[in-house]
């Protein structure tokens, strides 16, 4: 896939645009908060628009039935641009946390999930050399952090 210098807010902001019809009909509220600034990031833009459009419906999903809240910020941490991505939904359990990110590994029923979202999102942040962390609280919610390297000749 071809790499461009991305901007992690106009990205953010695409996706919630597209999310929107989903989230309305889920009763999920979409907030952002936006860091000033932000500077690109090296990536392919339909790479970033799949990591990103698979976290949102997993917290969508997460949050099925009667909605909550989904947090999308971005911030500059160092070297790096931070992006996390806040539900307020079931949460996932401390035996599920270290199988996420396996290919396959799906809670949902047959047909609703393949377990191949957050697997190829690791191996697309992985490639980039960022990092993605998840922190989750049964029947609070769940929050994943992702930290992508500013481009090069950025800071
Ligand atoms: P799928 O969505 O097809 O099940 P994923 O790889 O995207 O596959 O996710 C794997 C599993 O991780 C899900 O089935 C679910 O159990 C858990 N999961 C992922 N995101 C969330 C979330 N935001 N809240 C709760 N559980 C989650
Ligand atoms: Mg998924």
């Amino acid at each position: 896939p071809t790499v461009k210098s991305v901007c992690l807010n106009e990205l953010v902001l695409e996706i919630v645009q597209l999310s929107e019809q989903r989230a309305k009909y889920a009763n999920v509220v979409i907030e952002t908060s936006l860091g000033d600034s932000i500077p690109p990031v090296e990536a392919s833009p339909s790479e970033m628009q799949q990591v990103f459009l698979n976290l949102v419906n997993n917290a969508i999903d997460a949050m099925d039935p009667g909605g909550g809240n989904l947090d999308i910020m971005t911030r500059v941490e160092d070297n790096t641009v931070m992006v996390s991505i806040a539900d307020t939904g079931c949460g996932i359990p401390q035996a599920n946390l270290s199988r996420i990110f396996d290919p396959f590994f799906t809670t949902k029923p047959v047909g609703k999930g393949t377990g191949l979202g957050l697997s190829i999102i690791y191996g697309i942040i992985n490639k980039m050399d960022g990092t993605i962390a998840v922190n989750s609280a049964v029947d609070q919610g769940t929050k994943f952090t992702i930290r992508l390297p500013v481009a090069e000749g950025e800071d």
